[in-house]
């Protein structure tokens, strides 16, 4: 029995982000920067935001691993640039929801369903996973910096 054609859908479409990722490099005036390695696979991922008035305005990214977890960084950009910090995060939560815990995927995740073959592959869950990870800890940083604005 072959796989159903929608696998092949989605391994396109990783594949396609790992050929040519999107928001690739880093920004020139980045709000905050935060890195992360998957030492399991050797996976490296930098990640910088401009972050303005509570709203990731533009976002870069750049690193090196196996595809899955290049992929997934650029979709991340894609997914996460011009929206509020809650709503990225949101975003963050889902996409762990699904890899960590095997949730169906939340019909708002559009091309990032594309990961949840890899939730099956729990060896390549770390990969998937470390963009995400990244991205977490940029908004915990966006945020700390934002409330020293206002408290400062
Ligand atoms: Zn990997």
């Amino acid at each position: 029995m072959g796989e159903p054609p929608f696998d092949d859908l989605y391994r396109e479409l990783i594949l396609d982000h790992y050929r040519r990722p999107r928001n690739r490099g880093p920004l020139p005036a980045p709000t905050v920067q935060a890195e992360g390695v998957n030492p399991v696979c050797g996976d490296e991922i930098h990640l910088d935001l401009e972050v303005a008035d509570g709203v990731v305005r533009d976002v870069g990214f750049w690193g090196q691993g196996c595809s899955i977890s290049q992929s997934s960084a650029s979709m991340l950009t894609e997914r996460v640039k011009g929206r509020r910090l809650e709503e990225a995060e949101e975003v963050a939560g889902k996409v762990r929801s699904m890899l960590v815990e095997g949730a169906p995927p939340d019909r708002t995740l559009g091309d990032l369903e594309a990961l949840e073959g890899v939730a099956k592959l729990p060896v390549r869950v770390k990969c998937a996973l470390l963009a995400w990870n990244v991205l977490l800890e940029a908004l915990r940083q966006a945020r700390a910096a934002a409330q020293e604005e206002r408290h400062g």
